[in-house]
């Protein structure tokens, strides 16, 4: 292959820029891992606009993952009781489409169901979104995205009338005052988190807040640290809006010209007095105080959250509410100011930009919107009225069909569900019973494959040639630069074969991925997320680029163009939304707290995370062992106080009980959880320890805008074991 590659890390949403060389280098050594075996060697790409040669731990790693526990041939079995037995692709795949057209026959298109990943490359997305929802009829596509960032989406939407974080990177180092909410971002964004760190200490008068109910290592360099009870939330930005209100720090000119409903969240924020947030947040009245001091005093405030927000019940409204602070202030179109989503995964923004999700079409069109609908018919050549403007099953409600027996046919690519989805016990019983799951992946065995009748081996990242976003808005083309083992093939194309067997032909007839990005940027042409200026062979010349980029090219104003785009870097700088008159909205929603609050029969809060180290459910990471040194065991984060009230030592085993299952964990005693409060890490699932799920704690009750589960929080008891 290639002698060295410029691409981005396949792992967080901060997309880091790398530059991978091959192993063996003329006059240097072969580069090798800790066992010996030759590995490519990763750096920094100090090109990269968004991370100038930095990266973590995770992405200066990465090689030494790529050819552990890989899956590399089609396997199948007839059901779940006999061992997987070695197929060609053609048998595979021959299974596949006839089970498919089964299910067309006896339930219908939404006996058909595909979970997908924001692992995938927006290649692969867009191809799944025109099988599924545009040939086969159905709109039963999600991914592990709905539990990552879904609530931002619905947020951004609903506020300023499409998707799409409005900040970039450079606003790091713009800010006065940051605010970090439910985001340990030292750890979950590293590059991101060191850029903001740098400026913060590089001048005194710059603000610091982080709002999370533990005292994680982003809240330890923090200014002033808001612990607040979890799932208060909305408390505190009605209470700070209620004392930017009082001071009168609010922009009357902004809300009165470009924003509508404020009479209504007036009203709301009027019922949050100080006194009352405090107690009900539980924090000290002064630090309440000093916080919209802070927000009130900055002429530039910059908001960043990830899923202490976004995994809520409420986690639409808790969005929209921070949103608001922005809105009423005008923190937001200028440079250092706005709301920021840190994405989790490293192509979830490419997904959201290609349709990859129940409730969406590509190019940010919703799919009960008939118009949109009607658009990617037309695009797709497909009779009118065959898009339904209905959005299709979550993850979750996928594995409640699998229960009742309405789904026939479930396809589940690049994402680990028998770990990650919440109440996982109750997932993997579902899953167990589904009659037909095939499990599309890089790795064997995870513990979903457990539940697979068939498994088709996927080329990962390296492997494959794609595109994908970071959560600034960069597109970065990502290039195969070594060969995929054994038979596997890359996602999108086994899509496409499948397309083509079932009979659409010409419409899945693509040679390359960069056929089919062709297609994909056609459709986003006069959208907020235009890519229509971007082809792979562009990306390839000039380098990663930032979206909206409709600049055609090449073209005798090439360099003209580049630089239009270079200082256009923030949405809504007009201050003219993507609402139907172009104004944003406020919106006015009370508190309702947690989902499941504690009690006296559960009476512990437990909330879950991510270690710096681990990624998701350590299919990668778990095989390095630099990291597992790092992170070698499951913990549980308890309060002293609470620790001996229930005489619990330090790495003593606790039980943890919720309503839907048990799990078991040494304790790890720390004044850096609130009392009452208990912290777990998500990353082991039944591959890695024995009952240390924390999803078999989890509930699945969602935010009813954006359907995202509250995995942040639900109530357990403890006992010593
Ligand atoms: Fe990769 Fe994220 Fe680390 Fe950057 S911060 S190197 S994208 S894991």
């Amino acid at each position: 292959m290639t002698n060295s590659a410029k691409t981005l890390c396949p792992y967080c949403g901060v997309g880091c820029g790398l530059e991978v060389l091959p192993p063996a280098q003329p006059g240097k050594p072969t580069n090798r891992d800790s066992q010996g075996t030759p590995i490519w060697q990763v750096r920094g790409d100090r090109s990269h606009p968004s991370s100038q040669g930095k990266v973590c731990v995770k992405g200066a790693t990465v090689s030494e993952s790529l050819d552990k526990n890989r899956l590399k041939y089609p396997m199948m079995r007839d059901s779940l009781d006999e061992s997987f037995r070695r197929v060609s692709w053609d048998e595979a795949l021959e299974a596949i489409v006839h089970r498919i057209q089964t299910v067309l026959q006896t339930q219908g298109p939404d006996g058909l169901s595909m979970y997908g990943s924001g692992q995938f490359q927006t290649e692969d997305y867009y191809i799944a979104q025109k099988l599924f929802k545009g040939f086969l009829g159905t709109n039963n596509f999600d991914a592990n995205s709905r539990l990552c960032m879904s609530s931002a989406v619905a947020g951004y939407t609903q506020s300023f009338g499409s998707d799409g974080p409005p900040c970039c990177y450079e606003d790091l180092e713009l800010t006065d005052c940051a605010f970090l909410i439910g985001t340990n971002t030292a750890e979950c964004h590293p590059i991101v988190f060191n850029r903001l760190r740098q400026h913060h200490k590089q001048n005194r008068k710059v603000k610091m807040v982080v709002v999370d109910p533990r005292r994680t290592k982003t809240a330890e360099v923090a200014d002033l640290h808001l612990a607040i009870k979890p799932g208060t939330d909305i408390d505190l930005f009605n209470g700070i809006a209620h004392l930017l209100m009082r001071w009168g720090t609010i922009d009357t000119y902004f809300i009165d010209e470009c924003t509508q409903n404020f009479p209504a969240y007036a009203e709301v924020i009027s019922h949050y007095p100080p006194e009352l947030v405090a107690r009900n947040c539980e924090i000290r009245l002064d630090d309440l105080e000093t916080a919209a001091k802070y927000w009130a005093k900055s002429e530039r405030v910059l908001s960043l959250w990830s899923m202490g927000m976004n995994q809520s019940s409420e986690g639409t409204a808790k969005v929209r509410t921070l949103i608001n602070l922005h809105l009423m202030t005008r923190n937001i179109g200028k440079p250092g100011a706005g709301p920021f989503s840190l994405t989790g995964q490293p192509n979830a923004m490419g997904g959201r930009e290609a349709g990859g999700l129940a409730n969406i079409l590509p190019g940010y069109r919703v799919i009960t919107n008939p118009q949109h609908c009607a658009e990617m018919e037309q695009f797709w050549g497909r009779p009118p009225g065959s898009i339904r403007p209905q959005r299709g099953l979550t993850g979750v409600e996928m594995m409640r069909a699998l229960e009742t027996g309405d789904i026939g046919f479930l396809w589940i690519a690049a994402t680990n569900p028998a770990v990650s989805m919440p109440d996982v016990k109750r997932t993997q019983e579902a899953l167990r019973r589904s009659p037909f799951t095939v499990y599309q992946d890089a790795y064997y065995p995870t513990e979903t494959s457990e539940y697979a009748h068939i498994l088709l081996p996927a080329a990962q990242w390296s492997e494959k040639t794609g595109v994908m976003t970071n959560s600034e808005r960069v597109v970065t083309l990502c290039p195969e630069f070594r060969d995929p083992p054994g038979e596997a093939r890359p996602d999108w194309a086994v899509l496409a074969e499948v397309g083509r067997r079932l009979g659409f032909v010409e419409a899945f007839r693509f040679n390359s991925s960069a056929e089919v990005f062709a297609e994909f940027v056609q459709c986003t042409e006069g959208r907020p997320c235009d890519y229509s200026g971007l082809s792979h062979d562009r990306l390839r010349q000039q380098g990663p680029l930032q979206w909206p980029y409709p600049y055609q090219w090449p073209s005798p104003e090439g360099e003209e163009e580049k630089e239009q785009n270079r200082t256009n870097k923030r949405l809504y700088t007009d201050l003219r939304f993507n609402t139907p008159d172009g104004r944003a909205r406020f919106a006015a929603y009370h508190s309702k707290g947690l989902a499941e609050p504690p009690d006296t029969d559960y009476p512990f809060i437990l909330t879950t995370g991510r270690l710096y180290g681990h990624w998701h459910t350590q299919t990668r990471t778990g095989h390095i062992p630099k990291i597992r040194k790092m992170h070698p065991t499951p913990f549980i984060e308890i309060h002293p106080r609470d620790a001996a009230r229930f005489k619990i030592e330090e790495n003593s085993l606790v039980e943890v009980r919720s309503r839907r299952g048990v799990a078991r964990f040494p304790a790890m005693i720390t004044e850096a959880i609130a009392p009452g409060t208990v912290f777990v890490p998500m990353h082991w699932g039944a591959l890695w320890a024995d009952d240390a799920e924390a999803n078999a704690l989890t509930h699945p009750i969602a935010c009813p805008s954006s359907l995202q589960p509250e995995l942040k929080a639900c109530a357990v008891q403890l006992e010593k074991v």
